[in-house]
């Protein structure tokens, strides 16, 4: 039997994306047995809850640029309720109302994502560097891919969402994007499609028609320049998901009409096998 064709879809949770307005095209790709895991963010409407909450997002700035959530307790209760809860079964509910049997869950729930909290973080504020070491927050470094078959052999579609947890069982924040790419390389999934507010990884992020169309080895140079912020993870999600033998990645727009399937035809950025992290 044909191994089925697998697409691991992450849309962000950037100001201006709506996850649900993939769920006709992801409808029409389950329809022809096209396996879809959908990893969504949350993270615009994370920092409107925290704002109302009184606790508003911090960002931490890493020595060599790369931006992430400080999350302490109480940001990561703000971000379940978001994430897990209202962004999540928004998702599911759509899609389901499409016909699609999604399953909503996160990667807490049966082991899906399990990763390492980090012990130390190092932020750089006010130009002096600071460790932080009661972060909840770490990378995913194994996905229960035994779990996911199971759900999608029998044609359900996984929506997953950060948080991850601990093999002790303690949850953590993680990024999506990398989530997503661990969980395309576990999956032996054919694509991943990395869906954000800009139309690709931009030369000069200012300037959206600066789109660098494609990467090899001979450009990843190029492209860790080029990424500032939290594009440093979508390349590093993208390099490391090529690295794990996913044959085709591409970092493209949510946006748009079809935007899945202009992904899939290669409106984006699309990185081409020979790239290593
Ligand atoms: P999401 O929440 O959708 O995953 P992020 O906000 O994490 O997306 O990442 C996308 C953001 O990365 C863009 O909105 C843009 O501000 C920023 N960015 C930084 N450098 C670049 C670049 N070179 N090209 C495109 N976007 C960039």
């Amino acid at each position: 039997m044909n191994k089925p064709y697998t697409i691991v879809i992450k849309v962000g949770g950037g100001e201006g994306i709506d996850p649900s307005a993939l769920t006709t095209e992801i409808a029409q790709l389950v329809n022809s047995e096209i396996r879809v895991v959908l990893v969504h963010g949350g993270s615009h409407e994370t920092n409107l809850l925290a704002d109302a909450l009184g606790h508003p997002a911090k960002t931490i700035i890493s020595p060599s640029g790369n931006q992430s959530r400080r999350t302490d307790s109480q940001t990561l209760d703000i971000f379940k309720m978001i994430y897990c809860g209202k962004v999540n079964k928004t998702v599911v509910e759509n899609l389901r109302r499409a016909g699609v049997d999604a399953i909503g869950l996160s990667g807490i729930d049966a082991g899906i994502w399990v990763g390492r909290r980090k012990s130390a973080i190092r932020s750089v504020e006010d130009g002096r560097t600071i460790i932080i070491r009661d972060d909840l927050s770490g990378r995913v470094e194994s996905v229960n891919s035994e779990f996911l078959n199971l759900l999608l052999d029998t044609a359900r579609t996984p929506v997953l969402t950060p948080p991850a947890a601990t093999a002790d069982g303690i949850a953590i924040n993680v990024d999506a994007d990398r989530a997503a790419a661990a969980t395309a390389i576990a999956l032996g999934a054919d694509e991943l499609l990395l869906l954000s507010n800009v139309p690709g990884l931009l030369r000069d992020h200012t300037d959206p028609s600066s789109l660098i169309t494609s990467i090899d080895e001979s450009t990843l140079d190029i492209a860790q320049d080029a990424a500032k912020g939290r594009m440093k993870n979508k390349v590093l999600a993208a390099t490391e998901a090529l690295a794990g033998g996913v044959s085709k990645i591409v970092i493209g727009s949510a946006g748009g009409e079809h935007p899945i399937q202009s992904a899939r035809e290669g409106s984006g950025t699309v990185f081409a096998q020979g790239v290593t992290p």
